[in-house]
């Protein structure tokens, strides 16, 4: 999929509807989805994990045969999620030709291990795996871990990234973090990552720039949800959209290219990188020797016997560096989660210099 001359990168797109509610249904949004010429998978859930006993828990079984039939027709392979080793051996005798992992189950390592073992031996499938709901890498890594140990590794193995569950309510369903996936992507670098948008934005009118900036963060492809009718979905009717209406949003996104190949380009980005690196490394022995006076601090405070932290004192600096946000062209936001992260590191540096009956620069 990776391309090395000047066109943009081809994305894969897997589409379908978040359930699979019945014939018609499922080959209706199919038909459209093929009509569009974008798409690339279906994607269809026949059973669904729904946080609620009382709402609709998918068709089962007898959805795998309408996904079928319409693959037939369209030629589009499709795939389902799967959440234990009875869903994968049903999937795989309808002949899907992808799995996924969703995210509740990735959240569960007894799951992950049972789908894993049930894939070994099994090669002709690719399978996707969600992130979990925690916004780490930790289970998520875990789920890879454990596919691959099956044997499921490599171009068969893909990620997803659909957001994490929040506690407080905000525009996303499930806010993405866009750092945890791109952490994955470092450690996994041969895996293809995918950006699930309809679970991240948990309505439509989010979708599109949320695409793009998949896009722009050079993710593989898209994950998302489509309906014929969006409204009268059983599951997740708010962020659906018709097959039409996400090929008009798929029209409208730029996929741009990660390397250019033009040398004078080349060679500007290269300095400008040059300058980043040294910035950061500026910034990190600066933080380097904020902490070494943070520690001496912290000898004088246990020497008179008084806390680590002093609010007055920390209200001081988050005031007085916040207030600053608009002359440094940083948000206030950014400000104050930078602090955070110095404070706790702080607070760490002079809980060991308080602690430690050892102190290495006492017996200096
Ligand atoms: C889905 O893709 O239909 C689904 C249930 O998603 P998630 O596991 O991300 O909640
Ligand atoms: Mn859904």
């Amino acid at each position: 999929m990776k391309e090395r001359n000047n066109r943009p990168k081809k994305p894969f797109i897997i589409a379908g509807p978040c359930s699979v509610e019945s014939r018609e249904q499922t080959l209706a949004t199919i038909r459209g989805l093929a009509a569009c010429g974008r798409i690339d998978m279906i994607r269809g859930g026949v059973w669904k994990p729904r946080t609620s006993p009382n709402c609709f828990q998918g068709v089962g079984e007898e959805g795998l045969a309408w996904l079928a039939e319409a693959k037939r027709e369209t030629g589009l392979p499709f795939g389902v999620e799967v959440a234990n080793a009875r869903h994968l051996e049903a999937a795989l005798q309808a002949g899907a030709d992808m799995v996924w992992i969703g995210t509740r189950t990735t959240g569960n390592p007894f799951s992950v291990q049972e789908v894993a073992d049930a894939l070994r031996g099994v090669d002709r499938v690719m399978v996707c795996v969600k992130n979990a709901p925690v916004a780490d890498t930790g289970l998520w890594t875990g789920a890879v871990e454990r596919l691959a140990a099956a044997g499921v590794s490599g171009e068969r193995l893909w990620l997803i990234h659909r957001g994490f569950a929040q506690e407080v309510d905000g525009a996303y369903r499930n806010p993405p973090a866009w750092h945890v996936a791109l952490e994955m992507r470092r450690r996994f670098p041969q895996l293809r990552m995918l950006c699930d948008p309809s679970h991240m934005c948990g309505r439509r009118e989010l979708l599109a720039q949320t695409m793009q900036k998949a896009a722009d963060l050079l993710y593989d492809g898209l994950f998302v949800e489509s309906h014929i009718a969006p409204d009268q979905a059983l599951s997740d009717a708010g962020q659906q959209v018709t097959p039409a209406e996400l090929c008009r949003m798929l029209a409208g996104i730029c996929w741009r290219r990660e390397e250019a190949h033009q040398p004078q380009f080349e060679q500007e980005l290269e300095r400008y990188r040059l300058e980043i690196d040294q910035l950061d490394d500026q910034l990190f022995s600066l933080l380097s020797r904020r902490m070494r006076v943070v520690e001496r601090i912290g000898r004088i405070k246990r020497e008179n016997g008084v806390t680590i932290l002093q609010r007055r004192r920390w209200g001081e600096i988050v005031e007085n560096l916040t207030g600053r946000a608009a002359a440094l062209n940083l948000s206030r936001d950014f400000i104050r989660t930078v602090l955070d992260a110095i404070h706790m590191e702080s607070i760490a540096h002079q809980n060991r210099v308080m602690n430690d009956a050892e102190d290495p620069a006492e017996q200096r």
